[in-house]
């Protein structure tokens, strides 16, 4: 299963942003200022023992890190003869692993001297992380979102308002994720000396995809440390759910020096394998740019960008994280994916094992999990980042399954 690999993993992107024949920075001239200012800024932020200690304190005192390594006894114990344990980036506050990417972007925003935010959000949790992380500094919040999107989260739409944002409905094209993230870039070209974009996950432009994954790093360090702390040595394989990629490249940044543990990326299978029914980039897709990087897109014979469906909205983008590209053409990391239906099954499993409700994002990791768990030998273990927790899914699972809850 391992593959060798160069110490190089450790030292993307390059000073113009690639990751190998990844990512880059693909953005008209009005755009170019305002990304070398937030690199520049970034870069000094990294230098400043400030930064460090104020950001550590507010996701130590306010968003509830470290976040436990909780071994699932009851479901190992189904599984077979391994031990699982699960990252709970689900008990953070908002309930998933945004809060980290947000605090640290916002805390940027500010030393650049920015008061205005926007952001764009699909199912609504990077919305409702940018729009808590501006609240507490009392920055001005406006989110774009696809007016299909504001129906089917209407309850993420109220808690945006509640926090203070104005959400704006996006009303081109499918009305979802991707004319979201134009409308929130093309309102970032018009006032780029007021406003930061905090974008949600490791995409977007250099340097967006190497300042979130740096964000999100903390995921997978402390999930390092717990493990020789608690079971003396690392997992066997290393399990996340891959939408933009943020939570598992955080997640596998952590072990990327240590070659005996199995990185394993999970995408949406979705309904099936027809083009338009998954988000499976790296079964179907092929290189392109999507809104500012380089990676695999999923699109049609034309280039046209083309549909996803998952279970989960957090999953359904059509391009993937450029680092994840990296790791794959390096053997560094598998990419994997897992049907809606068994997304659900992964659901009901933690859920009625463990007690712990999973978001559908996350059920996709744990669904993977059952699967290779029965194929492992005896006494390996597994760790699964648990990416989000499940109560904004509720409703949604339970209209699926059609039965009475
Ligand atoms: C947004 C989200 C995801 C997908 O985003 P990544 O950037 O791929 O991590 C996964 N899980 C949860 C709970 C989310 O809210």
């Amino acid at each position: 299963m391992q593959k060798t690999h160069s110490p190089s993993l450790l030292t993307v992107p390059d000073s113009s942003g690639y990751y190998g024949p990844y990512g880059g920075r693909f953005a008209p001239e009005s755009l170019m200022e305002a990304l070398l200012q937030l690199e520049v800024e970034y870069n000094k932020a990294l230098q400043d023992p400030r930064f460090k200690e104020e950001l550590e304190e507010l996701l130590k005192n306010y968003a509830g890190r470290p976040t436990p390594l909780y071994y699932a006894k009851r479901l190992s114990s189904i599984l077979g003869e391994v031990k699982v344990y699960l990252k709970r980036e689900d008990l953070l506050h908002t309930g998933a692993h945004k809060i980290n990417n947000t605090l640290g972007q916002v805390l940027l925003a500010r030393r650049m001297g920015k008061k205005r935010i926007v952001a764009e959000t699909g199912a609504g949790q990077h919305g409702v992380a940018t729009a808590t992380a501006c609240a507490l500094f009392g920055l001005e919040c406006r989110i774009y979102m696809g007016e299909v999107d504001m129906e089917r989260q209407a309850l993420n739409v109220t808690r945006m308002k509640m926090l203070g944002a104005e959400v704006v409905a996006v009303k081109v094209g499918q009305r979802t994720l991707k004319e979201a993230i134009n409308e929130a870039m093309r309102d970032w070209v018009t006032h780029i000396r007021t406003t930061h974009y905090v974008l949600g996950s490791a995409l977007g432009p250099h340097p967006y995809p190497m300042i979130v994954r740096n964000f999100q790093k903390v995921i997978g360090e402390e999930c390092r440390e717990q493990f020789l702390r608690q079971e003396g040595r690392l997992p066997d394989v290393a399990i996340a759910c891959v939408g933009g990629g943020s939570n598992a490249i955080g997640f596998f940044y952590g072990f990327l020096s240590d070659p005996q543990v199995q990185l394993v990326g999970v995408e949406a299978g979705g309904k099936g394998e027809k083009l338009g029914d998954h988000a499976a980039r790296f079964a179907s897709g092929r290189l392109g740019i999507l809104h500012g990087t380089k990676t695999f897109v999923l699109q049609d014979d034309d280039g046209q960008i083309a549909l996803t469906h998952s279970v989960s909205a957090g999953l359904d983008y059509p391009a993937v994280g450029p680092e994840h590209a990296f790791l794959r053409d390096h053997s560094r990391a598998l990419y994997t994916k897992v049907s809606d239906e068994e997304a659900l099954e992964g659901f009901f499993l933690l859920s009625k094992t463990e007690g712990i409700l999973p978001a559908l994002e996350s059920a996709h990791a744990v669904a993977y999990c059952m699967k290779i768990c029965r194929q492992l030998p005896k006494g390996s273990i597994v760790a699964v980042n648990l990416s989000g927790r499940g109560d904004k899914d509720v409703s949604q699972v339970a209209s699926l399954q059609q039965k009475a809850f």
